[in-house]
């Protein structure tokens, strides 16, 4: 079963025949990338006005970085280098609030899309005689309509069940024999839970492998996952800015995620000064669409910190590995999945008058899943005694939080100084999850 490739001419390809396309399609998304009023000057004013100013592949050190804060700032127009009844779709971030990033889509952007989902799932083993249960939410955030498309398109039977609801999981993994799910790794180990609480047994089930990215885990998560279910366990990695899931995913020998270099030219950069590391040293993850034609993106700083894995891969694939992702530069939380920044929380919480100005943010495991906890100090003189008014201020905080970061966190109102306070920078966020998932 090893060794079975979707497009075996692209992932087997020499790395010259490789590059050379790179290049090609590099310019060709430099000129794309002109088209548009955002690029034409960040190009222009690096000296910068066709993609045959760049001779070699090393010459994209010339190019702007593209920060996540500049396509915020396009919002809701976004970058658009095709004509506007040429595009059949949008995502944005699952950036929580305020402002995301868009990514437009043509017919060919959802077509490559899918060829590389399906790329990846063959990679790890899929085929059409697969059933293909998709765990993830659909809607906005790309995991759920990027596999669901990529798995149609490879020919496995798909169930599209989206996220929660564990009872109906389990049901549907059994009454269809589901060989393969696609979830968040915390999720995997929730429905594990509810598995051994539920009228089922493993026994019954079919499950062989799970697709799992979306969010950080570590190599014993996995393990314990594959012990658990008795299944294989691939790492899935991608960001709505370069589609979505498909961009770099595990093969059978899961020791690294390939990362399609067709489509994304991947760099590894030092955060501070941008200049590329040694291979096989981290750097932040950077990269440039080399496919996309609605919106391309030059130098995308995923704030993702990895390594590339050196040497070639036993699958006979060329494209580059890279390593777990260990970090990232900002201060970008991922809860259950869901992106959240302390930022988005202070925000929320200085613009309600009964707020004091200490407050902290409190992240632990609840069973399998994360579980966050706003501390609140509350003014002492709104402290009436009153637990009606407390309780309406509580379930205000909540909601007001709810609507900017969309999950429901815990809120607990404290007295004046009862939090504590830090000597020097606040901390503001107390990460008690562990390392290990
Ligand atoms: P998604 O909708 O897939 O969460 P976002 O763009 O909202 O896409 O979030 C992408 C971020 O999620 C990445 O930049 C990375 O920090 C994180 N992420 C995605 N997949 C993985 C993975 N396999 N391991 C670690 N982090 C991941
Ligand atoms: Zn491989």
């Amino acid at each position: 079963m090893k060794n079975r490739y979707f497009q075996k001419e692209i992932e087997t390809e020499s790395r010259e025949k490789l590059e050379e396309n790179q290049l090609k399609d590099l310019q060709n998304t430099i000129d794309r990338a002109l088209t548009t009023g955002f690029y034409r000057k960040k190009l222009n004013d690096a000296g910068i006005t066709s993609g045959k100013d760049l001779k070699k592949l090393s010459d994209i050190s010339g190019v702007p970085i593209t920060q996540k804060d500049e396509l915020r700032s396009l919002y809701p127009e976004g970058l658009k280098a095709v004509a506007p009844e040429e595009i059949i779709r949008l995502h944005t971030s699952s950036g929580t609030t305020g402002i995301p990033t868009v990514i437009y889509h043509n017919r060919n952007d959802i077509q490559s899309w899918a060829e590389l989902m399906a790329r990846s799932m063959v990679a790890a083993g899929a085929g059409p005689e697969d059933v293909f249960q998709n765990m993830t939410g659909y809607g906005l955030f790309t995991g759920g309509l990027g596999m669901h498309y990529g798995a149609e398109f490879l020919g496995m039977t798909v169930i599209p069940t989206g996220s929660g609801n564990s009872s109906r999981q389990l049901r549907l993994m059994n009454d269809f024999r589901t060989t393969i799910v696609h979830a968040t790794p915390s999720y995997l180990l929730h429905l594990y839970d509810q598995l051994e609480e539920s009228e089922y047994e493993l026994d019954d089930l079919a499950l062989k492998k799970a697709f799992l990215g979306a969010e950080p885990y570590s190599e014993s998560t996995r393990k314990k996952l594959e012990a658990l279910w008795g299944i294989d366990v691939y790492n899935s990695y991608g960001l709505s800015e370069m589609n979505g899931p498909g961009v770099s995913f595990e093969c059978e020998y899961k020791n690294g995620m390939h990362t399609w270099e067709d489509a994304f030219l991947l760099e590894t950069l030092d955060p501070e000064n941008h200049q590329p590391v040694p291979e096989g040293e981290s750097g932040e993850l950077v990269f440039t669409t080399l496919k996309r034609e609605a919106t391309p993106l030059l130098r995308y700083r995923t704030r993702d910190i990895s390594r590339i894995i050196p040497g070639v891969c036993e699958c006979g694939r060329v494209h580059r590995r890279i390593d777990r992702i260990s970090g990232r530069t900002d201060d970008m939380l991922i809860i259950n999945g869901v992106n959240v920044f302390p930022s988005q929380i202070e925000a929320v919480l200085m613009k309600i008058p009964e707020v004091g100005t200490n407050y902290q943010i409190h992240l632990a495991k609840d069973g399998a899943l994360d579980r966050i906890t706003v501390k609140v100090e509350i003014y002492s003189k709104l402290f009436t005694g009153d637990l009606g008014q407390l309780e309406e201020i509580r379930s205000r905080i909540r909601s007001r939080l709810h609507a900017s970061i969309i999950i429901h966190p815990r809120v607990e109102l404290h007295e004046p100084g009862s939090l504590p306070v830090a000597q020097g920078k606040a901390v503001r966020v107390v990460d008690e999850r562990g390392g290990d998932s």
